[in-house]
């Protein structure tokens, strides 16, 4: 099964939105195989947006990345790059659809609540960034035969 990463950036920390978010994951069917709570650094922020370390906003994305520790998640499901992607909404909060994270918590591009794989390929990446291996637990969730139907892959 597809496994992506979400980080609580500090905004949502600070504003107390850590469990409504996770909240609503796992109300969706996603399975939490890994959770913790880190400090970013100026190093791995530079690795983790290196698409961004030319842009004259990175180093105030970084400050803002850096406030308080952040919390980084493996959620796993079918599709669930793209599931949770959904569920993130656009990069703008202003403009992400109501229902998203994005656009129900937040007013701001930068301020964007939290930060969701983009891709197949970049979860992979992303998720060996923050994650050791034995920090990813593989378990069956009780209800699995409900969230899904038995030819689903
Ligand atoms: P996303 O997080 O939606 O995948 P990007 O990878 O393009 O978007 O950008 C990473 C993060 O950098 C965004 O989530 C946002 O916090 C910040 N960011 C991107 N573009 C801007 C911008 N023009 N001004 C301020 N912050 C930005």
């Amino acid at each position: 099964m597809e496994q992506t990463l979400v980080i609580i950036k500090p905004g949502a920390v600070q504003r107390a939105l850590i469990g409504e978010i996770i909240t609503r994951f796992e109300r969706k069917g996603l399975r939490l195989a890994g959770m913790k709570m880190i400090q970013l650094t100026d190093e791995i922020l530079s690795e983790h947006y290196s698409h961004l370390v030319e842009k004259p906003f990175f180093g105030r994305i970084k400050q803002s990345m850096m406030a308080t520790p952040v919390i980084v998640c493996c959620l796993e499901g079918i599709d669930c790059v793209q599931v949770v992607r959904n569920m993130t909404g656009v990069t703008n909060s202003r403009n992400a659809n109501p229902g998203t994270i994005r656009g129900d918590f937040g007013m701001s591009m930068q301020e964007n609540i939290i930060h969701t794989s983009d891709s197949v390929e970049n979860a992979k990446i992303e998720l060996a960034r923050f994650f050791k291996a034995e920090d990813i637990f593989e378990f069956t969730l009780s209800a699995q035969s409900f969230l899904y139907a038995s030819d689903e892959k």
